[in-house]
């Protein structure tokens, strides 16, 4: 008889168990995606702040405008040509 009440409070600790790692997964999922949304919304609302002249822009490492994107592609290329 006791035996049986231990298998069974096991069983309620492994399904409490399951039940908050589910619930944890749901809220870390919910979390990044949040997160993700809010970086989305950020990057379409971003303006250029210095008349489209990227070079010796202070926003240039983290714009996410194309011609900044542009920009950091030639420098990076033309660092790696001179590195030749
Ligand atoms: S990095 Fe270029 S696109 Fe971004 S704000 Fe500066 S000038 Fe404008």
């Amino acid at each position: 008889m006791e035996r049986k009440t231990e298998n069974k409070d096991r069983r309620e600790f492994l399904r409490g168990v399951g039940r908050t790692t589910a619930l944890a997964a749901a809220a870390v999922v919910a979390a990044i995606l949040a997160v993700r949304s809010s970086r989305a919304g950020r990057r379409q609302d971003e303006t250029c702040s210095n008349l489209g002249i990227c070079r010796g822009c202070g926003e240039i490492s983290h714009c996410h405008l194309p011609q900044a994107i542009s920009a950091r592609t030639a420098v990076s290329a033309k660092v790696a040509a001179t590195k030749r």
